[in-house]
Formats: C-alpha cells, sequence, structure tokens
C-alpha cells in the first residue's frame, strides 16, 4: 500500500524549480510558449495573461532598485548543519547542492539599494534556495538589514518569497520569526518606515512574522499569500474554502494586503511612497522633505505605548 512505503522512505521533498531552462517557457497559467529573451524583457510576466512567473533575488533587484545600486552585504554568513538533520537527504549536502545550484550563500541577499534615487535597507528571498525556506542565516540577515535601517535611519524594503521555516533547522528557525519581529517593533519605535513587497508564494512562518509586519503591504498580481497550505486548512475545517482563496486579490478584497502593483511598476510606485513617507538629506529626490522631527517621534512612540496598554485592559 502507497502509505506504507512512503513511511519507509521518509518526508518526501520535492524542490520546485523557479523558473524553467530553455529558450522556450511555458506558461503556467495561460500555457503560451513564450520566447524566453521576450519575457526576459518583460521582466518575466506573461504577455498574454500577465501571469508574474517567479524570479530569483538577483532579477528582484534589478527590477526593484535603480540600475547596479544593490550593494550586498553580510554575504559571509553561512549556514550550518547544527542539528545534524537528515531526512530524505542530510541537510548539509541539501546546502552544499542548493548553494551550488544558486550560487547564494542562503535564502536571502540583503545589503542596501536606492529606488527612485532615495536609499533603502533592503533584503530580497530567493525561493530556488530551498524554498526560500527561513532558517538562522535568513533570520540573521533580515534583522541585520532592519538594524542598518534603525542605524542609518533609512526605509526598510523586504522582498519575500519563501515556503515558511525551514524544517531542518527546527526550533531555530521558529525563533527567527521572533527575533525578526523584535527588531521590526524597535524600526516602528524610531518612525521608520518599513514596505513589505509579498511575491509568489509568501507562506509559513514568513508570513506569520516579517512579511506582514509592514507599514505598507505590496503584493505582485496573483501571488500565492497564505500561512498554511490550503489543503491542510480544508481538512482542519472540513469545508471547501472560496475560489481564490489566498491569491494577492482575495487578500486585497478581505484588507489584509494595501495594493497590488504589476512588477514593471513596482520601482515607480515605491519611489512615489518613499516620497511621500519619508525624508532623504542625501539623495537626489527632487524635493526632499522634512525630516520628522525628535519630539514627533518621540510622541508616535508614546501613542504606541498608550495603545498596546488600553488594549491589555
Ligand atoms: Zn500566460
Amino acid at each position: 500500500m502507497d502509505w506504507f512505503n512512503k513511511k519507509k522512505k521518509g518526508i518526501a521533498s520535492t524542490e520546485k524549480k523557479v523558473m524553467p531552462d530553455g529558450l522556450w517557457v511555458k506558461c503556467d497559467q495561460c500555457g503560451e510558449i513564450i520566447y524566453r529573451p521576450e519575457l526576459q524583457k518583460r521582466m518575466f510576466v506573461c504577455h498574454k495573461c500577465n501571469y508574474h512567473f517567479r524570479v530569483t533575488s538577483k532579477e528582484f533587484s534589478e527590477y526593484y532598485f535603480d540600475k547596479d545600486s544593490f550593494q550586498e552585504l553580510d554575504q559571509n554568513i553561512k549556514p550550518v548543519d547544527v542539528l545534524k538533520f537528515k531526512d530524505s537527504k542530510r541537510y548539509s549536502d541539501r546546502l552544499k547542492e542548493a548553494q551550488k545550484k544558486t550560487g547564494l550563500s542562503d535564502a536571502v541577499i540583503a545589503g542596501e539599494a536606492t529606488i527612485e534615487g532615495h536609499p533603502v535597507a533592503a533584503a530580497i528571498m530567493d525561493f530556488s534556495f530551498i524554498g526560500g525556506s527561513m532558517g538562522s542565516v535568513v533570520g540573521e540577515k533580515i534583522s541585520r538589514t532592519i538594524d542598518r535601517a534603525c542605524e542609518k535611519k533609512i526605509p526598510l524594503i523586504i522582498v519575500s518569497a519563501s515556503g515558511g521555516a525551514r524544517m531542518m533547522e527546527s526550533a531555530l528557525s521558529l525563533m527567527q520569526m521572533a527575533k525578526t519581529s523584535a527588531k521590526l517593533a524597535r524600526l516602528a519605535d524610531l518612525g521608520i518606515p518599513y514596505i513589505s513587497i509579498l511575491t509568489d508564494p509568501t507562506t509559513g512562518g514568513t508570513t506569520a512574522s516579517f512579511a506582514m509586519l509592514g507599514d505598507i503591504h505590496i503584493a505582485e498580481p496573483g501571488a500565492l499569500i497564505g500561512f498554511a497550505g490550503q489543503r491542510v486548512i480544508k481538512q482542519t475545517i472540513g469545508q471547501d474554502l472560496p475560489e481564490g482563496f489566498q491569491t494577492a486579490e482575495f487578500l486585497l478584497e478581505h484588507g489584509f494586503i494595501d495594493i497590488i502593483v504589476p512588477r514593471q511598476e513596482m520601482r515607480a510606485t515605491l519611489g512615489r511612497l518613499l516620497n511621500l513617507f519619508w525624508f532623504f538629506p542625501q539623495s537626489n529626490a527632487a524635493e526632499p522633505r522634512k525630516a520628522p522631527p525628535e519630539s514627533r517621534q518621540k510622541e508616535d512612540a508614546g501613542k504606541k505605548a498608550t495603545a498596546v496598554s488600553s488594549d491589555n485592559k
């Protein structure tokens, strides 16, 4: 019987490809066969049905930030298999394979960039590295990016593409949720804006922590955003799920995200939002706005504290 066989083999994990190889690519949504160079020119968005293909962190950095402005930092932080975890493969082997395949040390790249001339602290997750799973390195790099935003008083941008916590790091990966959330609370106290960009897919522990703690939540069209998988929810509640459940459009309708922005318009939208939200003394933005005075920052922090205490009553 099937389940006995499965039990003996252990937990099977399927590595999903971010983008198929070859000169011709079939659209996952409408089935159109598209010439890859054409698709590349359109930022991997289908010309027929507007499907947004999954892309790597490097591509996101080119699409969302000013040309060549992304400077990667913390490249020396590398994952360690502290638990000596083994499922169908050793975690250490899985890491080596993923590193070789992607050229990345772990599932996030972090650093600084500019958007329409505005400096930002930025982190971009990469789904092609073990499903963009959040382990200790992802948590640490995200935390350091938040620290940089706090120190330099520049806005924070995190691009999420993640299947959730990295099970091979067990509780250590779950701790990253608390760690990144605590750092974001510090950023909020300083009154520095954080724009969270949710791409396909943003799920599990990533959704349950930093991805949903932004001041503004922007999603790419059609992105899958949720916590648990649909099958798990269906089994738990014993009901069929509504159509379009866990898509960016469904979440927008239900107030979980603020806007859906197509990939080609993301940089301009981010530029406009940053201009509205923050003062950039060193940027070449046309008309710099005044920085929020220290007193207002304190006042805001005070307000937040009052709000929290009144919630507790
Ligand atoms: Zn299509």
